[in-house]
């Protein structure tokens, strides 16, 4: 593993979590509990890692959308209930009741489904029911043609033997976008959510856990923060929701320049001859591409940033190296570290740039790049995920 750590890296820095989850915490008050989304990886940023410092922050959830991502949980010792959110065949009960995993019940037939198993397996399974809102992914439809055939569904489904009905969530379509008609749909989406709770209260139906807020309600409507609250992408401090709340970016990805060449005037570089050069032009090679998760629309478009200043990727990013363009940089050579994206060269500006969201990016870091993880300000961990 030592030999790779010059190349390509990212940096996870888990102090940063703590710090992101104890803001958003206090942000949405003592009432919230706060539910972390480890989904994919913790977001690139490492599963078990990220879960065990969320579970000492005190958080009361843990989410990921398969059973094969809440195994590796507990395989990782991580002892948090775990909400499953992805839509999950009937036959994966016993992995989800030896597992400890607390199920999304999306329709009456999945919960019949679920229900039967885990009577045929001897135990109970925990569920959350999932409304839709208005997102039309998963769900219990909200909207007023289905609002009371989904009203009826969900009062048969909490009778069911076999399961334990927890708690009841939806989720938002446009919680992150601040205009007029994005907040009116997600207050829209939030009194259906009221309403549906209220009508099955009438009914003697409650639920110990509440929750609905993702990334953007917690950023832009804390007072939906309910009995919990389930952040992702504002948990690892990255877009511009987490900027604007003095969150911490808590992945950097950093390379180290190779080689570094001079080249003539109108000189041709990488594949397309995308870039010519103007002048001059001193180039480093980076030995990161798209293989690592950089993507290619950042071609000719994105700037690492060198304690120097930044530098600007010249030309297409390949599969495995991409240039940079250190003329104005003279003090920048071979051996000297760049970060990628991180605090100084924010993820969300990179993927605004590539045409894409900060997701994606941190979720493209591919399993080729080496995980450093530092807590209490010293390197704890490093983890490669290629076999080896
Ligand atoms: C992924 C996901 C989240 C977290 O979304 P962010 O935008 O990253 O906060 C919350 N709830 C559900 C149901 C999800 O699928």
């Amino acid at each position: 593993m030592d030999s790779t750590l010059k190349r390509t890296w990212a940096s996870i820095d888990l102090d940063a979590l703590a710090y992101n989850c104890r803001h958003l915490q206090e942000r949405m008050g003592p009432g919230a509990r706060m539910l972390g989304v480890v989904k994919a990886d913790a977001y690139g940023h490492g599963a078990v890692q990220s879960a065990r410092v969320l579970e000492e922050m005190g958080c009361a959830y843990l989410a990921v959308s398969n059973i094969d991502e809440a195994r590796e949980l507990r395989l990782g010792g991580v002892g948090l209930p775990v909400l499953q959110l992805g839509a999950t065949p009937a036959d994966q009960s016993a992995a989800i009741l030896a597992n400890g995993v607390t199920q999304a019940v999306y329709s009456e037939r999945s919960a019949q489904g679920f229900s039967r198993e885990a009577l045929k397996a001897g135990g109970t399974m925990r569920v959350h029911i999932k409304l839709d809102t208005g997102m039309s992914r998963l769900g219990f439809q909200c909207d007023e043609a289905h609002f009371e055939d989904s009203l009826e569904a969900i009062d048969r489904v909490c009778g069911l033997p076999g399961l334990e009905v927890e708690g009841i969530f939806t989720h938002f379509a446009v919680s992150d976008e601040t205009g007029a008609s994005s907040r009116a749909y997600t207050l829209l989406q939030y009194e259906r959510f009221q309403r549906m709770l209220r009508r099955l209260e009438e009914r003697g139906r409650t639920f110990a856990i509440r929750h609905c807020a993702n990334s953007g309600a917690t950023a832009n409507y804390p007072q939906f923060a309910c009995d919990m609250f389930r952040p992702g992408l504002l948990t690892y401090g990255a877009g511009e929701a987490a900027e604007r709340l003095g969150l911490k970016p808590v992945m950097t990805l950093k390379s180290t320049v190779g080689a570094v060449s001079r080249y003539e005037p109108d000189t041709f570089v990488s594949y397309g001859r995308a870039f010519c050069t103007r002048r001059e032009t001193r180039l480093g090679v980076l030995p990161i591409g798209y293989a690592d998760g950089l993507p290619r629309s950042l071609s000719n478009k994105w700037q690492v940033w060198t304690p120097s200043g930044r530098a600007p990727i010249a030309g297409r990013i390949c599969m495995d190296m991409c240039m940079i363009d250190l003329t104005d940089l003279p003090q920048v050579g071979e051996g000297d570290e760049v970060e990628v994206y991180g605090a100084h060269a924010s993820v969300g500006e990179a993927a605004g740039l590539a045409g894409m969201i900060p997701y994606e990016l941190l979720c493209a870091v591919s399993k080729r790049v080496p995980r450093l993880y530092c807590r209490h300000g010293r390197e704890i961990a490093r983890e490669l995920l290629l076999r080896g």
